[in-house]
């Protein structure tokens, strides 16, 4: 099979908020592309339904200052500090930046933008479009770049980067539509491929998300930054997964158990139902296993008969419509049955704060590689993010590696190309056609089945499996490896937090089979650790 040949200044590799903002910052000044495996508007990205953080003090005072704290607290003390005060300090300015593009925000009645409350923040500073947020960011994003003459390569899926002598020189990709391998020629290459939620049975997160890129890092030799740090939302929908949005906490719904107690009194006294998601998500789960789920089952009660229903549909309609639709249940009288889900990868591909890809996870540069949004691990969230801090993360660190990229530009040379740059994702195809023809004569013999069925979907299907199971691995070893607790990784044999030993990321090598752990330390600028109490 012939590969075709593609030459661009800068490759940007998904379309979601992280990678469409990071190329509008490099269209204007270069000729750049972006490969996505789903169509742009169906990106990760859109499903997002609570909002956007920034400290603009609107629905009550606010600082920077508070804002900085709640995400370090909120991490366990494991986001590196300097990562954080970039992060919130730029806030106001992305949030402007998506007005001014066009975003229809909320609004209070005094016609500046609506704040509302949410998980771990001290401060109503959820900037919010009803519960479609994500939906509207990242389809104004999409215009704006298509208005940049930004050009999409869709249903591209891509295979493998070609990284030589520590220089990424390009990717090679896969056709789904029509089949075909192509071998993307550039200067600098930015990851924005989203997180890896695929990896577990319950939840929140869309088919696309197995988390391909850092199969792609791991299997270039760069280490896995923190992996073991998964979060679960406490409120899914029970058995589907599908998220109900913090939104609704926020908005005051109480969670009730068997007994019909507003539990998290026991647990978050200060905070109740606006504790931070990984607190929530285990109350949850002690409740259940002593025995106070719903009728003695996996789950609880999500609330919000008490907002009346003028309020559910205007502020949380999607709430409704979700708990309506798959579980039949209409949330305006009754209680809606809800379960911990898989929801968040805080751990990725190590940058630094100018979204620059780290050889070894510490200073060492991958040459033109850059990584933003939840593929990438800077770490603004250490142990455990804050919702709303995610759509700032992945826009305000897709325009850092825009940024990084265009100025690497300037006097980057565009390095060969290897020949046998598409060798290795050619013998991965052939070897996954020849497993699944040997699987479908096995099938066949066995019943009848469908002989249209699209293969091409069958060996994309096939190559994520084989990513998921190879970082699912590292999730696990790595988890088995921090023997404390933290944030959203908790062990019942280590049930507390141990700075002596612990307060250091994880870098996870993967050497063939054999799996290598690293560390590196965290950055501490203003916030010494204490106990995360809330
Ligand atoms: C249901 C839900 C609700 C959420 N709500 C909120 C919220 O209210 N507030 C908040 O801050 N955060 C929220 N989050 C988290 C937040 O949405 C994500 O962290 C963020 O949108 C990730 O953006 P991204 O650009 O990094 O990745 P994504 O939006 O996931 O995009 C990934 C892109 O990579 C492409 N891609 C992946 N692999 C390949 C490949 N091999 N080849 C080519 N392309 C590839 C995909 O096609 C896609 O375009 C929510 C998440 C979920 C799941």
């Amino acid at each position: 099979m012939k590969a075709t040949r593609h030459q661009y200044d800068v490759l940007v590799v998904g379309a979601g908020l992280a990678g469409l903002r990071a190329a509008l910052e490099v269209a204007p000044v270069s000729k750049a592309c972006v490969l996505t495996k789903v169509y742009p508007s169906r990106s990760h990205s859109g499903a997002a339904q609570g909002g956007i953080a920034a400290a603009l003090g609107n629905a009550s005072p606010d600082s920077l200052e508070e804002h900085i704290f709640d995400t370090v607290k909120g991490s366990d003390y494991l986001g590196d500090q300097d990562a954080i005060e970039i992060l919130i300090s730029e806030a106001p300015e992305i949030i402007y930046e998506y007005e001014h593009f066009g975003v229809p925000f909320d609004r209070m009645a005094d016609g500046r933008l609506a704040q509302r409350p949410f998980g771990g923040h001290s401060r109503p500073r959820a900037v919010y479009c009803m519960d479609y947020t994500g939906h509207v960011l990242l389809h104004t994003l999409y215009e704006q770049c298509i208005k940049q003459d930004v050009k999409f390569f869709s249903e591209f899926y891509t295979m493998s980067l070609i990284i030589r002598d520590g220089v990424c020189r390009g990717v090679v990709a896969w056709d789904q539509q029509k089949g075909g391998l192509h071998v993307f020629h550039a200067k600098a290459v930015i990851l924005g491929t989203g997180g890896y939620g695929r990896a577990y049975k319950i939840t929140t997160n869309a088919l696309a998300n197995t988390g391909d890129g850092l199969a792609l890092a791991s299997r270039a030799g760069i280490p896995i930054e923190d992996i073991e740090f998964v979060q679960f939302h406490p409120t899914g929908l029970y058995k589907q997964g599908i998220l109900l949005s913090e939104g609704a906490r926020g908005e005051g719904a109480y969670l009730t158990n068997n007994l019909g107690q507003r539990f998290m009194e026991k647990y978050a006294p200060g905070k109740m139902e606006l504790a931070p998601r990984d607190v929530i998500s285990r109350s949850i789960q002690t409740e259940v296993d002593e025995g106070r789920g719903i009728n003695g089952q996996d789950y609880v009660y999500l609330d919000i008969r008490h907002l009346g229903e003028q309020k559910i549909l205007e502020r949380i309609p999607q709430i409704k419509d979700l708990a309506q639709k798959y579980l039949g249940v209409d949330c305006v009288t009754a209680p809606v049955p809800i379960q911990p889900t898989a929801h968040y990868s805080m751990g990725g591909i190590p940058t630094n704060n100018d979204a620059e890809v780290l050889l070894d996870g510490k200073d060492k540069k991958v040459v033109g590689l850059y990584a933003a949004g939840e593929c990438a691990c800077v770490s603004v969230h250490g142990g455990n993010r804050l919702g709303t801090n995610s759509l700032l993360e992945a826009t305000l660190y897709g325009r850092r590696a825009g940024r990084s990229a265009v100025k690497f530009l300037r006097d980057a040379v565009l390095a060969p190309l290897p020949e046998d740059a598409p060798d290795a994702s050619l013998k991965r195809i052939d070897e996954i056609q020849e497993k699944i023809r040997t699987l479908k004569e096995r099938y066949q013999k066995i019943r009848a089945i469908d002989r249209n069925s699209i293969f091409n979907l069958d060996l994309i299907e096939a190559i994520e499996l084989g990513n998921v199971l190879g970082f699912a691995e590292m999730i696990v070893a790595g988890a088995i490896n921090r023997k404390e607790s933290r944030g959203a990784h908790f062990r019942k044999d280590f049930p507390k937090r141990d700075d002596v030993n612990w307060l250091k990321h994880t870098l996870v090598y993967r050497d063939g089979d054999v799996l290598r752990f690293d560390y590196k330390p965290v950055r501490i600028t203003r916030y010494q650790p204490q106990e995360r109490k809330y």
